[in-house]
């Protein structure tokens, strides 16, 4: 404290007495950075001593002092899309949604696979980890609560792109092959989107009797008129680019 000079210690704030012969006295820290920060200076004596000595000296943050949030262990701090490519995250060793490949799960897919090889994978999921994606996945952006399902024209379940899950999962869920719409996810079977396989196009007709008149699909030919015409034919007869054989028949004959 000698070497902080001038201005490194406050004001007296108090004694508190640790046991019989040792106590700590506060002072306020009169230094740059620490506001709100206390010096604890402990100090002792044996009974019947004449004088004490300093035992500890700390600085110690007070009540109103500006200190670091609390740390949280890293596995608590992971969050969900933190993964990056290269990152490993490794499960607790007693991650409650794995169990170990040889006890049954309860998923008669999973545990029927486990005995055709032997043991199966050595862990495997358990019935709390499937039902615990199950409920994510429902409520999640692909459940069918969601906008999207109320606005679709049908179901996933009944979508020519949805590829069911194996195991237990799969009354319920599937992974969309659409690349126009959830590709590569998870969706429900009650979820839904406008692109649905079934979805029909409107056909934008102006009447829903008749079809739509298409210009593009309208073939232009060109008719040339006669420059002297034979009056000895009949005027009925008349030449149409859509029947030539007609034509030449009638004239030979
Ligand atoms: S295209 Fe739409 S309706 Fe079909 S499976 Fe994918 S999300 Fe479901």
């Amino acid at each position: 404290m000698v070497a902080l000079h001038e201005g490194g210690v406050g004001d007296y704030l108090g004694v508190a007495y640790e046991d019989e012969w040792a106590a700590t006295h506060r002072f306020t820290a009169d230094l740059a950075g620490y506001h709100g920060w206390q010096w604890a200076v402990v100090v002792a004596a044996y009974p019947e001593s004449d004088h004490a000595t300093i035992s500890e000296l700390v600085l110690l943050p007070g009540p109103d002092a500006l200190v670091a949030p609390e740390w949280v262990p890293w596995n608590e701090r992971i969050r969900p899309g933190d993964l990056s490519p290269g990152d490993l995250l490794a499960p607790f060793p007693d991650d409650p949604r794995l169990v170990p490949g040889f006890m049954a799960t309860g998923d008669p897919v999973v545990d029927d696979t486990a005995l055709e090889v032997g043991l199966g994978r050595a862990r495997v999921m358990s019935r709390e980890g499937r039902l615990d994606a199950a409920e994510r996945w429902y409520e999640g952006d692909h459940g069918p609560d969601t906008e999207m399902a109320k606005a679709a024209p049908s179901t996933c379940g009944l979508c020519g792109f949805y590829l069911p899950l194996a195991g237990s999962l799969q009354a319920a869920f599937g992974v969309c092959g659409n690349e126009m719409s959830a590709d590569g996810q998870v969706v429900h079977a009650e979820y839904g989107c406008g692109a649905h396989s079934d979805t029909l196009l409107p056909t934008g007709g102006g009447s829903p009797r008749y079809d739509a008149y298409d210009d593009g699909a309208v073939e232009v030919v060109t008719v040339t008129t006669s420059q002297t015409p034979d009056t000895t034919e009949t005027p009925e007869t008349t030449e149409t680019p859509e029947s030539p054989s007609m034509q030449d028949s009638t004239s030979s004959s």
